[in-house]
């Protein structure tokens, strides 16, 4: 039993392909994680180097508590089941089984427990005689699990182990696998391209594309809340329905328009978390719909399709149309006016009939037309709030309050919108606005504070209720100012970033041979941890000593120097204060411009510092974390 962290991951071939780009995951002892996504996307590669088939070119790998970047795979603890079966053909099911316990000289006494309680477990007892070549495909699979079953390993690792299976087969060995899981109370990680065989036996779900992860999840949270289109239309049979649409709100109402011209009406709550910006007429949207989440009636408030197939499958039928009353020309494909419905219970559809779909009002994803980005987030990413800036005061929300400096120094009178993480609203302060009502959202509560016929999102206490008033303050140094749109002021992160050299150090200390690493701002050397030195000069290889590196610490980090403690010396531009935080903007002697933290006002030449161990570093050449 083991539980694994996987952090920051990176695979570049040698070929130079970059195969998994960031893979970060903790997984808990016990699950059953999914690695799904289309042929090449990266899954394989990513359980290949859990198993220490492959080596990590960036990030750490822990199995339990420890980092196994470098163990051997046949330290690690772990079994791995393959597509191929991967059995020796001369040898009979219990020596293939027996086959792995033999080579670590266990007492065969042991191996032929282990071996019959394996094949106990998985119905091949009356098999253990027999040659591989005399079993079918799933009772040869079943004897790859086995010899990975004896092994008694911590963590299970399975590579499409059924896709060489037909589909019925594939169905039963679907449920065995899970139960197995259930009786063993192992870790299974799991790799496959089906996402009916991720959506049925993960706890978990990664899905993945072209190298990166797009979403981790449980199999409902990955219907329900697809991170983004790709998500959306991978998960699901038949495909959800995705169109190009514009949304124009009109108080109450928000009307869905489609290309052709016909349009939809559905009420302001159903896309209440979208932001405004959407919702001007203009913007182009992407609408999805699930097919199995339309209503199909004579109701003309609907979307009119006429009818172009029908698939009767029994327990359900799948209606093909396309939008609008005629069928035009004829294309097959029909970008962006088929629609698929999937309907229970009902049998009276004609090829040609014309009828109205109706979506199901809590069942609409929209996502952004560039980045494909889902724009209802359970808990929405910002607000924006219009305000009216003059004299050091900003009005907004009905309420006029002091601004502090660092905003009056950056915005001009005017008009402005301030774009505010729900995060970044705190109780107490100025602005009162009343609780329209209080959701739960994973855990957190999520208030919609009412400002006129807009929501305020914002994450409050357990404390506040429904109808009460609830007055708060907004933390300015997390918010965006925008002015005409474009951006006057960005949210300060938690993290300071310099570039800076690589360097080691060899010396002789008490007789012994002492090497060093460093990392080098300027004139200041932080010594690096050995291992992250290590690191670096194993994936750059000797030419680390040339490159530049991104160094990164967090902010709360960084603190002013000792007296005679080395650092970095630094030139105060400039105080910042934002009212709930203050900060020093200050420029190093090489000119690179960065902001730190001053509870009291700093000027001139200070020297600041920070430990090794608060550093992580990043390549400059390609975009990959290196520790
Ligand atoms: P998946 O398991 O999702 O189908 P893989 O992990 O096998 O994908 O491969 C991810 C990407 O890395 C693919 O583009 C593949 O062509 C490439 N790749 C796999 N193995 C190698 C290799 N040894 N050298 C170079 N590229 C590789």
């Amino acid at each position: 039993m083991a539980n694994l962290k996987l952090s920051h991951i990176y695979k570049v071939y040698d070929n130079g392909h970059k195969a998994v780009n960031d893979f970060s995951i903790d997984i808990a002892d016990r699950e059953f994680i999914v690695f799904v996504g289309p042929s090449g996307c990266g899954k394989s590669t990513t359980l290949r180097m859990i198993a220490g088939l492959e080596t990590i070119t960036a990030g750490d790998l822990f199995i339990g508590d420890t980092l196994v970047n470098d163990m051997e795979p046949k330290d690690r603890d772990i079994a791995m089941v393959f597509q191929s079966y991967a059995l020796y053909p001369h040898m009979s099911v219990y020596e293939n089984m027996a086959f792995g316990l033999r080579n670590r000289k266990m007492p065969e006494a042991e191996i032929k427990e282990r071996v019959m309680k394996a094949a106990q477990m998985l119905d091949i007892v009356d098999y253990l005689d027999r040659k591989p070549k005399q079993m079918s495909g799933g009772q040869r699979q079943r004897v790859a699990l086995g010899r990975a079953l004896v092994r008694d390993p911590k963590v299970f690792l399975l590579d499409e182990p059924l896709s060489n299976l037909d589909a019925k087969l594939r169905a039963t060995m679907r449920s065995e696998i899970t139960a197995l899981h259930k009786s063993l109370n192992t870790t299974f990680i799991y790799v496959t391209h089906d996402q009916v065989e991720a959506m049925t036996m993960g706890t978990r779900i990664v899905v993945m594309k072209l190298g990166y992860v797009q979403q981790i999840d449980t199999p409902m949270n990955l219907y329900n809340s697809p991170y983004n289109k790709f998500v959306a239309g991978f998960i699901g049979t038949p495909q959800m329905n995705f169109f190009d649409v514009t949304l124009k709100r009109d108080h109450d109402k928000v009307t869905v328009g489609f290309p052709n011209g016909d349009s939809i009406d559905v009420p302001y709550e159903a896309v209440s978390k979208m932001n405004g910006g959407y919702l001007d007429g203009e913007k182009p949207v992407i609408f999805g719909i699930r097919p199995e989440h339309i209503e199909v009636n004579d109701d003309e408030n609907g979307l009119k399709f006429i009818v172009t197939g029908i698939e009767r499958l029994g327990n359900e039928t799948i209606i093909y149309g396309k939008i609008g009353d005629s069928l035009g020309e004829f294309s097959l494909k029909d970008e962006g006016r088929a629609i698929v419905v999937k309907l229970v219970d009902r049998d009276d559809l004609s090829v040609g009939d014309v009828v109205y779909a109706h979506p199901k009002l809590n069942k609409l994803h929209f996502f952004d037309k560039e980045t494909e980005i889902t724009l209802i987030h359970k808990i929405p990413l910002y607000n924006t709030i219009p305000a009216l800036i003059s004299e050091g005061r900003i009005n907004a929300l009905g309420t006029s309050v002091r601004l502090p400096d660092a905003i009056s120094k950056a915005v001009s009178s005017g008009a402005a919108d301030l774009i505010v993480p729900p995060e970044a609203i705190v109780s107490g302060g100025d602005f009162v606005l009343r609780v329209a009502k209080i959701e739960n959202v994973d855990g957190k509560n999520l208030a919609y504070l009412q400002n006129g016929e807009d929501y305020l999102f914002a994450l409050v206490g357990d404390d506040v209720a429904a109808g009460e008033s609830y007055g708060f303050s907004i933390l300015y140094d997390k918010i965006t100012v925008k002015v005409n749109g474009t951006e006057v002021m960005t949210p300060i992160g938690s993290e300071v970033s310099f570039e800076g050299r690589f360097s080691k150090k060899e010396t002789r200390e008490n007789g012994e041979r002492v090497l060093r690493f460093y990392y080098n701002i300027g004139e200041y050397s932080i010594e690096a941890e050995k291992e992250k030195g290590y690191k670096i000069n194993s994936i750059d290889k000797d030419r680390c000593y040339d490159y530049v590196y991104r160094y990164t610490v967090d902010r709360d980090k960084i603190r002013i120097a000792e007296s005679g403690e080395s650092g970095l010396d630094v030139n105060v531009c400039e105080m910042l204060d934002y009212g709930s935080a203050k900060y020093a903007m200050v420029q190093t002697e090489d000119g690179q411009t960065l902001l730190i933290n001053a509870d009291a006002d700093l000027s001139g030449s200070v020297r600041i510092a920070f430990d090794g161990k608060d550093v992580s570093v990043y390549s400059t050449r390609i975009d990959m974390k290196l520790c």
